[in-house]
């Protein structure tokens, strides 16, 4: 058919590797949502590795014809900044991301990566710039290194261990009798929701992309756990372009850039001092956290 699953380049590795039947592989077509499929242009490119230099101009985009998540979207993003998406659930702040990696093709406009359209760069090449790490790890049943490896298949055995220690995973590999020949999943152990995420980061490093995507990333972890990872992550980003979704204003107040984003594509930029004043979104979002943490 003409479907095809939406993180493309997992697709291959994944299938080939994943034994049918398996509870794991379920949740993982239930998470990524089957999407219509996104074509390399004929003329387009293979590119190495781009500076992350990010650029929206009036992008148009929708979900479902006639309602538009943003209908005049533009942003600009330098290199090496760290952006904080804020906004209510809904908003479109993993849209706006989304939409880098061209999970989904935008109506209007056009997104630029160092002043290339997306559209005009193979989407193999596209999507090796680009690195996500969300609040669902997608993990597959096999040992530690497989799952690390995911980021770079090629990697050396040195590539790899650093990897694993700039994670923080390190001593709790070496703490497994098979160490990264053990097996996670159905199979195997069962990794925390601290130990997936530091996984996932590990496969980032190894990735090594210009941009970096965070969405949510540590907002299932408990107080302990989200210390460690957003110390993890920090590190990760330093030398990529960020974009940083997180509802903790602990973690937004690292970004360079703070946007506020509404429904309807509408967005506004500030520091944190003048979104309190001039935002209400923004200064709901935080008296809310305030509040939660009071009580
Ligand atoms: P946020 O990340 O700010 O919570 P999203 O970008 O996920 O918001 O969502 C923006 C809007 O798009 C919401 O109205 C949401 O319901 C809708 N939406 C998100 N993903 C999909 C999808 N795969 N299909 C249809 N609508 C979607
Ligand atoms: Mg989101």
């Amino acid at each position: 058919t003409n479907m095809v699953l939406k993180p493309i380049e997992m697709i291959s590795n994944f299938v080939a590797r994943y034994p049918k039947g398996i509870a794991g592989f379920k949740n993982f077509m239930e998470i990524m949502q089957i999407e219509p499929e996104i074509a390399d242009a004929q003329d387009a490119v293979e590119v190495d590795k781009l500076k992350g230099e990010i650029e929206f101009s009036n992008v148009a985009f929708s979900y479902d014809e006639g309602k538009p998540v943003f209908s005049q979207l533009s942003l600009e993003i330098k290199e090496g900044e760290t952006i904080a998406f804020v906004g209510s659930s809904g908003a479109g702040k993993s849209t706006i991301c989304n939409l880098i990696p061209r999970f989904y093709e935008i109506e209007k406009g056009q997104i630029k990566i160092q002043g290339m359209d997306i559209k005009k760069i193979k989407l193999s090449s596209l999507r090796k710039q680009i690195g996500v790490v969300a609040q669902d790890v997608f993990l597959f049943s096999g040992t530690i290194e497989e799952n690390i490896r995911f980021g770079k298949p090629e990697a050396s055995e040195e590539e790899l261990w650093e990897a694993a220690k700039k994670a923080m995973l390190y001593d709790f590999i070496q703490g497994q009798p098979k160490g990264m020949k053990t097996v996670i999943g159905e199979r195997g152990i069962k990794l925390s929701g601290g130990q997936k995420q530091r996984l996932s980061i590990a496969r980032m490093f190894l990735k090594n992309p210009p941009i970096l995507i965070l969405d949510e990333a540590t907002s299932a972890l408990d107080a302990e756990n989200e210390m460690e990872i957003h110390k993890a992550l920090k590190q990760l980003s330093l030398g990529r372009t960020t974009l940083l979704i997180a509802h903790r204003f602990s973690t937004i107040r690292d970004a360079n850039r703070i946007i506020v984003v509404d429904a309807g594509g509408k967005i506004e930029e500030g520091s944190h001092d003048t979104l309190m004043q001039s935002n209400i979104t923004y200064k709901k979002l935080y008296q809310l956290q305030q509040n939660g943490k009071a009580s």
